[in-house]
């Protein structure tokens, strides 16, 4: 094979790893749509679950409060009796005493049992906006992950396809400059560069005369020396051509 056979071969290979990293950018991107709205769903489930927990456990203490006021009423009821049965001032005294602590404690759990209300509708609140959010996101998925499921397949289909076509071109190169040329596309992102006049048409630079002429001649893969890439030269196309 002569190097102007290798240069061809070289062509036809980078216009299809272009191909075949444009595939691969479609596919990560239907990939990544579908991770992204099933890992906001799992987010709305932790939240709606976490929303749950505390209404439960918020509701548990509540019921706990309250049955300590009953119990206290309860207790005011009896010190409200000792009060009326004083026999002096002392005992008046210290039922009173009585009576002012059971009703402080009293209002402070009323108070507690507010604030817990206050809460518990705010969870109710945040649990059903991110309930409402999630039937959104389902019927999002729904109509959405069918199809991307499809294009994904389709696209991994391309890909293969293309795949088998690399396969196939690379038997044609020498091992040597198939692996320059797979070290430099790593990289560089592609690894040829084609000249028309002397300029490096990758990077824009102006290839010593010297070495032009070398490519000139089609002797040897050159390389760019300003961003290595495979050299190799193309007359340019005619005015009327373009
Ligand atoms: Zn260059």
């Amino acid at each position: 094979m002569s190097i102007r056979e290798h240069i061809a071969c070289l062509e036809e290979l980078s216009a299809l790893d272009q191909e075949i990293r444009v595939i691969e950018e479609t596919l990560a991107q239907e990939r990544g749509t579908l991770t992204e709205l099933k890992k906001e769903l799992e987010r709305l489930d932790a939240s709606i679950a976490a929303d749950a927990a505390s209404i439960a456990e918020m509701a548990k203490t509540r019921g706990e409060l309250s049955l300590e006021v009953r119990q206290l009423s309860a207790q005011v009821e009896r010190s409200r009796e000792k009060l009326s049965r004083a026999r002096n001032e002392r005992e008046q005294n210290a039922a009173t005493r009585e009576l002012e602590e059971l009703r402080r404690i009293q209002k402070d759990r009323e108070e507690e049992i507010g604030k817990l209300q206050v809460l518990e509708t705010q969870a109710a609140k945040s649990r059903e906006d991110a309930e409402a959010a999630r039937t959104d996101l389902l019927g999002k998925l729904a109509s959405s992950e069918g199809q991307t499921t499809s294009r994904i397949v389709e696209v991994e289909g391309q890909l293969a396809k293309k795949l088998e076509a690399r396969k196939v071109l690379i038997k044609s190169l020498p091992r040597n400059i198939l692996s320059r040329y797979d070290m430099i596309r790593q990289r560089r992102g592609t690894a040829l560069a084609l000249t028309h006049d002397g300029t490096c048409l990758a990077c824009h630079m102006q290839v010593p005369p010297q070495l032009f002429q070398k490519v000139l001649r089609n002797e040897a893969l050159e390389t760019c020396p300003s961003c290595q890439r495979i050299l190799y030269y193309k007359p340019a196309p005619k005015a009327d051509e373009t």
